[in-house]
């Protein structure tokens, strides 16, 4: 019998974060090529690409000068790796590059294939350093609530969804604060004094665990997969005071964030965090090849060179050549082509006005985003911020109309989440906006607004 390609991928293929019995019965979409900032269906079908993809591809999908340094380095040295104190031109190559563009406290990278290895690394760096400074007990880790640091079960403790946690038992020394979200927010105070409030908590649980006992604090600048939460501008003045007054490490999580998505080269710079660790994946290679890692400052770099003893982790993949080679040309590409200044002093701010101009729509209860960054939160009523409907189906229906009207976007909750190519013009934008405008009104005549 025939089986098309639907059914093939219904027979034997796991995908990830995905209802599996939804869909065993029914399938899903199947991409089969991309263009610039356009993705296209097996059927042919055309959707501009609201999310680059899971937001990685920060330029579009046309970047030949990746594709030939990732074809040039399969002649030369398709693989070879880091272990042992060898390596090769490329990894040395990649890790020059990124202590070029990232902040000056970073001097050293650690290489992995993803964010979630990356911050599986983090734990590692943070146990060896207190370790070595001969503060043992300095093993607790605090995170945030609704953050997602990726699915191995370390990354995924650190991650704060519920619906994670449900499935699987994670390490017992992480512990979650309250995130910065305004939105949800229904008390008294006003933004500023919100976000010094809710900043308080890791102080109060910094406090609760016992500062000899906590290692770290990671969270994103900006929360991403939670629905793009924009911290108040008080938020992480707070907490870099926090971190510092009680002797923990803070570790920024920019695998979003990073490489200009925010309109700096990283986050750190939108913010002014002076993180010790950084974590990066996706943007480093435009999403062409599989690579992550984290950027070690000097203050724990110190630590961990100057005393003896192997570091005892690593991956086959740490530093693959063909990733290296696709980093190496996509910060290239940003560095030569000042993607990101122009993009911050252009398109960002543009696409930033536009969506701003939805803050009237009928169901648009909030609109939030920095760079090319952002997120519409969907409500019944704009004033009590009452939701569309429950179990999140008011944003699950929004993004179903946006990509049947050729346009890719992520739901979560009931907020509607975009970041799409830092490339983009402004007639694509206009063309964004456009989509997504029919989407919210096919969503309010849904729900008889
Ligand atoms: N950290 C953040 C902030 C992420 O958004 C993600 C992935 O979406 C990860 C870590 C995990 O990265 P990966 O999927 O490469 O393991």
């Amino acid at each position: 019998t025939f089986k098309t390609l639907k059914d093939l991928d219904k027979a034997h293929y796991l995908h990830p974060f995905t209802d599996l019995q939804e869909h065993k019965q029914k399938g899903g979409d199947i991409f089969s090529r991309a263009e610039h900032i356009y993705i296209y269906n097996s059927e042919g079908k055309q959707l501009l690409d609201g999310m680059s993809g899971l937001w990685c591809s920060n330029l579009g999908y046309s970047q030949p000068t990746i594709n030939k340094a990732i074809t040039q380095q399969l002649e030369v040295l398709p693989y070879y790796n880091s272990f042992f104190q060898c390596t090769h031109q490329l990894a040395v190559d990649m890790a020059k590059s990124l202590v070029e563009v990232t902040p000056p406290q970073f001097n050293k990278v650690f290489f992995t294939n993803s964010g979630s290895e990356a911050n599986d690394t983090n734990i590692r760096l943070v146990h060896r350093y207190y370790n070595l400074l001969e503060k043992p007990n300095k093993k607790q880790i605090i995170s945030r609530k609704n953050a997602y640091h990726g699915s191995t079960v370390a990354a995924g403790s650190l991650g704060g969804f519920n619906g994670m946690h449900e499935q699987y038992t994670g390490v017992n020394y992480v512990h979650h604060i309250a995130e910065p979200n305004w939105f949800g927010y229904d008390g008294e105070l006003d933004r500023d004094a919100f976000g010094k409030h809710v900043a308080q908590e890791l102080a109060a649980k910094i406090d609760e665990l016992g500062e000899e006992n906590v290692a770290a604090f990671i969270a994103e600048p900006i929360q991403g997969a939670a629905g793009v939460i924009v911290p108040p501008e008080t938020y992480w003045p707070e907490i870099s005071k926090i971190c510092k007054e009680r002797d923990i490490l803070l570790i920024l999580d920019e695998v979003i964030c990073g490489f200009g998505r925010t309109g700096n080269w990283f986050a750190a710079e939108t913010y002014n965090i002076e993180p010790d660790l950084l974590t990066f994946a996706k943007g480093v290679t435009n999403g062409y090849q599989p690579l992550g890692g984290v950027m070690v400052s000097d203050k724990v770099a110190d630590v961990i060179t100057c005393n003896e003893g192997e570091f005892t982790h690593g991956f086959t993949y740490s530093g693959h050549p063909l990733a290296c080679a696709a980093g190496i040309a996509t910060l290239d590409i940003l560095k030569n082509e000042q993607v990101i200044e122009k993009g911050a002093a252009d398109i960002m701010p543009y696409f930033q006005a536009r969506l701003r101009s939805l803050e009237d729509h009928p169901i648009v209860g909030e609109v939030r985003g920095v760079g090319m960054l952002a997120a519409l939160e969907l409500v019944k009523n704009k004033s009590s911020k009452e939701r569309l409907a429950p179990d999140c189906e008011g944003g699950a229906i929004c993004k179903m109309h946006a990509i049947e009207h050729g346009l890719m976007v992520r739901s979560v909750g009931d907020a509607i989440v975009t970041a799409p190519p830092l490339i983009c013009s402004r007639e694509e934008i206009d063309l964004l906006i456009t989509r997504l405008t029919i989407a919210l009104d096919y969503t309010a005549k849904h729900y008889g607004i």
